[in-house]
């Protein structure tokens, strides 16, 4: 199936400033691609060239099969975009923003428009602009997610708001996704896309440092502790990362686990010792690869939803 996006070397300066660089980056559809990276990253410069509210300085992007530079009108019939701050008519209320809008989109789901307005419970009377910064967001989703779009393409959708709120719009998201939505969002956030996005792109200064099925990403890193292991074994492996004594063990995080990893540490560390092999959250990882200076090649693979290729 052709991907839902596809970019080549994607670039955009600012003046003298690089906002993005060379990104090359491909998203399958069904996918929930979460990128994140810390402020100024270039996420939202990213989501605008796809979106081509700006021009790319160099290389270029496909979406829906279209290139960037024609996403425009029509194309916004199969396109849901949503950003933080996001630009509405803030005199309308929000019965009558979506009386405007719903007209637009000709696949427009009644259904779903009743089904979300009756979940986030929005005051339908309330003007756009009295509205607190969640219900805003549950506007803008609604107004974004009844014509059902192929691709939905979120900028920071969940910071700052309180988490039964971030809960409700993320059990929309899940809800979608299942149904088929390509789902790309940002974040600087791990902790708040770990649950329900299936891959992860990680902007650093502009450059995706890489692009990866979360699944395989949480297989390639374990947290290894050997209790009772009080001194440095004398052979390491590579793939040990950030050994340390600590608390009457022997710990670190191994990367690249597989069945040959595995069977090494329990070789290396015999009855009576009992080596502790853990999962790690996203975060963790994150903080690994920060901390080692290995961090994977960029990379443009980004795997089906199943985790095949
Ligand atoms: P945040 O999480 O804070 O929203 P971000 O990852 O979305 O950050 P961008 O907003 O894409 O990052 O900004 C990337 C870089 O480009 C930053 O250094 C920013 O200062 C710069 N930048 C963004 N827009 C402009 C602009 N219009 N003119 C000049 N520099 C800009």
């Amino acid at each position: 199936m052709p991907a839902i996006i596809a970019t080549t070397g994607l670039t955009k300066t600012y003046g003298r400033e690089t906002a993005l660089r060379d990104v090359s980056l491909t998203i399958d559809p069904g996918s929930v691609f979460a990128l994140v990276g810390a402020n100024g990253a270039g996420k939202t410069t990213l989501l605008k060239l796809l979106m081509n509210i700006l021009p790319p300085t160099a290389g270029e992007a496909y979406i829906l099969g279209l290139p960037s530079s024609e996403i425009r009108g029509h194309a916004f019939t199969r396109i849901g975009y949503v950003s933080e701050n996001q630009e509405m008519p803030e005199s309308m209320t929000v019965a009558r923003f979506l009386n405007f809008v719903r007209p637009l989109y000709p696949n427009w789901d009644r259904i779903l428009e009743a089904s979300l307005l009756q979940r986030f419970d929005l005051p339908l009377h309330r003007r756009l602009k009295r509205l607190s910064r969640g219900m805003r967001m549950k506007a803008a989703f609604v107004s974004s997610l009844s014509y059902r779009p192929s691709l939905l393409v979120l900028d920071e959708p969940l910071s700052g708001l309180d988490p039964l709120t971030r809960d409700q719009l993320v059990q929309v998201l899940r809800l979608l996704a299942r149904d088929g939505m390509t789902i790309l969002l940002s974040s600087h956030d791990l902790a708040e896309i770990e649950d329900f996005a299936t891959h992860l792109g990680f902007l650093e200064k502009g450059s995706l440092v890489f692009a990866e099925n979360i699944t395989i990403l949480k297989a390639r890193f374990r947290e290894v502790t050997i209790p009772g292991q009080t001194a440095l074994p004398t052979c390491m492996l590579p793939s040990w990362w950030q050994p340390e004594l600590r608390d009457g063990a022997f710990r670190f995080v191994l990367a690249n686990a597989g069945p040959a990893e595995l069977d090494a540490i329990h070789q290396q560390f015999p009855a009576p010792l009992v080596p502790r092999i853990d999962p790690m959250t996203l975060r963790a990882i994150f903080v690994a690869l920060a901390q080692s200076s290995s961090l994977p090649a960029p990379s443009i693979t980004v795997y089906a939803k199943d985790g095949a290729l």
